[in-house]
């Protein structure tokens, strides 16, 4: 049994046999062989491995005769790996001692080389042979598997996918078989997470290294409660993670009775409770939840599983059930977010660009393609008639920005004047204050908006210049960090100032320990997915204003984030005694 820990991203216990994916997506199978098929099996591997050989040579070849034998000898390694004769004879071994099949035997080989080549912690000649082994691994395996390669979509069968990483496409893509997912990367508020929350499905992210110890079919119970993953547990801990799980089925909901209770803080301060919502149909969720509203749809969404841009009609079609589901509640819809690991292809365009974080992401990207802005901007005034939308624009960074994407919006309103389509002239138009830029100058854009929404996903990821998707720089990233603190405390005073609204949006919101250092921060509206509301409403209704402003204050005063998460867990122990951790 061995027992890894990583980031809880999505709550539930699931056990099921592994399903590893290797980097396109296969299914890696473990499959045993009849007795009297050993002997095939070796000759099959054997065919694969002259075939690979072919192959590496054929490329050596041809780089050599491209570019010389320097670089053509790129390929020499690994025509020396593929006659390695250790390799060839611990995947005989596998496969007549445990009558596994080549595949099976090769990737368990595979695994343990790289698991040898960890332990031995040797430096930069053990890094580029692990990136050759696992190549080596690909090849062998695309040979073998021939046409027989399973794409996970054909999965029905109950499984645990295990995977270095899922973009969110592939997350959303899971079958219904997928009874949890974990994998090697990944961070708290990559979209991934967000979507395994969205879809009720248990994940576990940001493992660190741990496929090399996996095979498919090994038995798994993924933790997304404590952000834990156990590969072939014990009897015993199988017992308990299996009671549990019962338990969990069967309890009644500890928070229903939270729905029908306002969000109004002890000293009687109306706080506003809204729901995070990727897909229309999230928008019941929302209500079952006693979300005040949707205070964010990512339409971006639109976009999964689509290899043209969403029509007209299409995006107008989703605003309209969002708005006919939320029954007269308000609805920010978001423009565009497209780009970084959202849905990087886009009007025919491949964004393959290197450093996309920082690219062309979001509004930059809607005001670059134009008409494919105009297109959701049309829906979005056309769907405006049929509730209380607000629209809001994402990543901006400057006010020119803004300005652009104000006057793209006015361009749209008067082309529906001149053609006689029924609009609201007067929908809100707000801005996400993501970008520390905006933050900064928040007093500026104050001016110019009707309200702000704070996405501290990405704000804390610019301020602090670490990678919200990767695990390695996860200790950075900390939403309680002071430099998000007072960059938070500067947008709420320029609302403030301009009596506007405004909200958090980020995944901070969902946490019941920041909630009382938002509403202390002077934030009047949460937006969280819909899952997390009831618990934040808890924290609303044991706290007062009075008490969270001043620990927001002494928060502000301090200089690192391990002070002010120590303060918020103090607070939350005192005024919640069973919420906090
Ligand atoms: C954010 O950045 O906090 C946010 C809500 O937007 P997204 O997570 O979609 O980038
Ligand atoms: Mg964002």
């Amino acid at each position: 049994m061995e027992l890894r820990r990583g980031i809880a991203v999505s709550p539930g216990i699931a056990i099921g046999p592994a399903l590893v994916l290797d980097t396109e997506g296969v299914r890696i199978p473990t499959k045993t062989v009849p007795p009297e098929q050993v002997d095939e099996e070796i000759a099959r591997f054997d065919r694969a491995i002259a075939a690979a050989s072919g192959d590496a040579q054929s490329r050596q070849k041809l780089l050599a005769d491209r570019f010389g034998t320097d670089i053509g000898n790129i390929f020499f390694g690994h025509s020396v790996l593929l006659s390695d004769q250790v390799l060839r004879y611990e995947v005989e071994t596998r496969i007549r001692a445990e009558s596994f099949s080549a595949e099976a035997a090769l990737v368990r080989t595979i695994r343990s080389f790289l698991k040898r080549l960890e332990d031995s912690g040797a430096g930069e000649r053990a890094l580029r042979l692990k990136a050759d082994f696992i190549d080596l691994e690909k090849q062998l395996l695309k040979h073998l598997l021939g046409d027989r390669g399973e794409s996970i979509l054909a999965v029905t069968d109950p499984v645990i996918v295990l995977a270095h990483d899922l973009t969110p496409s592939e997350t959303a893509l899971l079958p219904k078989a997928v009874e949890a997912f974990a994998t090697e990367s990944g961070g708290p508020t990559s979209h991934t997470a967000i979507l395994a929350n969205a879809m009720g499905t248990p994940a576990v992210v940001g493992l660190g290294r741990f496929l090399s110890d996996v095979s498919g079919g090994d038995l798994i119970v993924v933790d997304g409660n404590n952000g834990l993953i156990v590969i072939d547990p014990d009897e015993p801990t199988l017992a308990r993670y299996r009671a549990t799980q019962v338990a969990q089925q069967q309890l009644e909901d500890p928070l229903a009775g939270m729905k029908s209770l306002p969000p109004v803080t002890k000293d009687g301060i109306r706080i506003s409770l809204l729901g995070n919502i990727e897909f229309p149909n999230e928008a019941g969720g929302c209500l079952d939840r006693g979300a005040d509203g949707v205070g964010l749809y990512r339409t971006e969404f639109l976009y999964l599983n689509k290899f043209d841009d969403p029509s007209e009609e299409e995006h107008y079609e989703a605003y309209k059930e969002v708005l006919a589901a939320m029954g007269g509640r308000p609805v920010v819809i978001r423009t565009l977010d497209l780009g970084a690991d959202k849905f990087s292809s886009v009007s025919g365009d491949l964004l393959d660009e290197k450093n996309p974080f920082l690219g062309l992401r979001s509004i930059r990207l809607c005001l670059k393609h134009k008409d494919l802005f105009r297109t959701q901007l049309r829906a979005l005034l056309r769907a405006s008639v049929a509730g209380d939308v607000k629209v809001m624009f994402p990543m901006v960074s400057t006010l020119m920005e803004l300005r652009t994407a104000k006057a793209l919006w006015n361009e749209v309103r008067e082309d529906l004047e001149e053609a006689g389509i029924p609009y609201k002239s007067d929908v809100p138009l707000g801005t996400m204050i993501e970008v520390p830029s905006a933050a900064i100058l928040a007093d500026a854009f104050a001016r110019e908006v009707d309200f702000f929404s704070i996405g501290t996903n990405d704000l804390v990821q610019y301020t602090l210049a670490a990678d919200r998707n990767n695990e390695n720089v996860g200790y950075l990233y900390d939403a309680a960090d002071p430099a998000v603190l007072r960059l938070i405390k500067t947008v709420v005073t320029a609302g403030g100032r301009r009596s506007i609204p405004v909200n958090v949006c980020g995944e901070m919101s969902g946490e019941p320990l920041y909630a009382p250092l938002l509403l202390g921060l002077g934030v009047r509206q949460l937006s969280a997915t819909p899952r997390k509301i009831p618990e934040i409403k808890r924290v609303v209704r044991a706290t007062t204003v009075a008490d969270a402003t001043k620990v927001a204050e002494r928060a502000l005063e301090m200089d690192t984030a391990r002070e002010v998460t120590n303060l918020l867990r103090d607070y939350l122990r005192r005024i919640l005694p069973d919420a906090a951790d």
